[in-house]
């Protein structure tokens, strides 16, 4: 009998915010070929959702490096910005499961509040958030809003960790690892600005594009204990992960996003050839 192997479906998720240097490159590379050694396929989705910091001409500059690179992607490129219902049927669900709240701190009234309860733990992204909003009653919050006051929305992690029970996930590299969505404290899963977040929108497209196999660095690594939880809350697919190292500059620095000198296209002008990059990542 024909045994049935799902194909594998990886991604490279790209925020136009600047141009693209190595780190990208290797990442997009890494995602290529996980998919062609397994005869599966790579989508390209453009993560912009943050339209505080993404720019049309570093889309037009990552697909320009994209092609110099010589990366095929499969099937036509997804939008983020263009998918924003997507992410609020997301939230509309978290939000009828009892889960979020909105939240009106500055970054201001945050860093008091811990002064004041004498600190607060530190998570991957600094101290975690006290939970001060938590507590507001109903008309506490209404009234906040009807007044016109800015807000997030938070996840009530201990809620919804509760809710989901104990959850696992397999990195490609590390194996099998134990979710531990407490790790951010009650994160931001709707920001004031633009609506959503990195967290939401990544983990519905993921599962609406199918995707199998999330390829991507080792510096997101710890978001993936969020996006886990978040898949089971919204009964979404949940996939392997392959967190990839980081490429290094010759002193064994990690490449800094704002690195000038690294972008693909300042080394291209300086004549450095594409398959000069692949032999440097280790691709050729
Ligand atoms: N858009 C993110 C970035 O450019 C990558 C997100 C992901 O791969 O999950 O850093």
């Amino acid at each position: 009998m024909l045994q049935h192997i799902p194909v594998i479906v990886t991604r490279f998720a790209p925020s136009p915010t600047g141009r693209l240097h190595l780190g990208h490159a290797y990442s997009a590379l890494f995602s290529e070929k996980t998919a062609r050694d397994s005869g599966g396929k790579l989508l390209l989705r453009i993560e912009d959702i943050d339209f505080t910091r993404c720019k049309s001409e570093f889309e037009a500059g990552l697909l320009e490096d994209l092609e110099w690179l010589g990366i095929e992607w499969n099937g036509d490129i997804v939008r983020q910005s263009e998918r924003g219902g997507l992410y609020e049927e997301a939230l509309q669900k978290l939000d009828d499961l009892g889960l979020t709240y909105p939240c009106f701190c500055t970054r201001k009234e945050i860093l008091a509040e811990i002064e004041r309860a004498g600190g607060a733990p530190h998570g991957p992204e600094g101290q975690i958030y006290p939970g001060t909003c938590r507590s507001l009653t109903a008309a506490e919050r209404e009234a906040r809003i009807n007044r016109g006051d800015p807000f997030s929305l938070r996840l009530d992690v201990a809620k919804a960790k509760e809710m989901a029970g104990a959850l696992d996930w397999e990195d490609a590299a590390k194996g099998t690892q134990i979710a531990n969505p407490a790790l951010f404290g009650d994160f931001v899963i709707a920001r004031k600005d633009i609506g959503t977040s990195y967290h939401l929108a990544v983990t519905v497209d993921d599962a609406l594009q199918g995707v199998t196999l999330v390829t991507r660095g080792r510096d997101l690594l710890e978001a993936t204990h969020l996006h886990r939880l978040l898949q089971a809350l919204l009964d979404l697919p949940v996939p392997r992960w392959h967190h990839h190292e980081l490429i290094e500059d010759e002193s064994g620095k990690r490449l800094a996003k704002r690195d000038e000198s690294q972008t693909l296209a300042s080394l291209r002008a300086e004549g450095v050839t594409a398959r000069e990059i692949l032999e440097r990542l280790g691709f050729s």
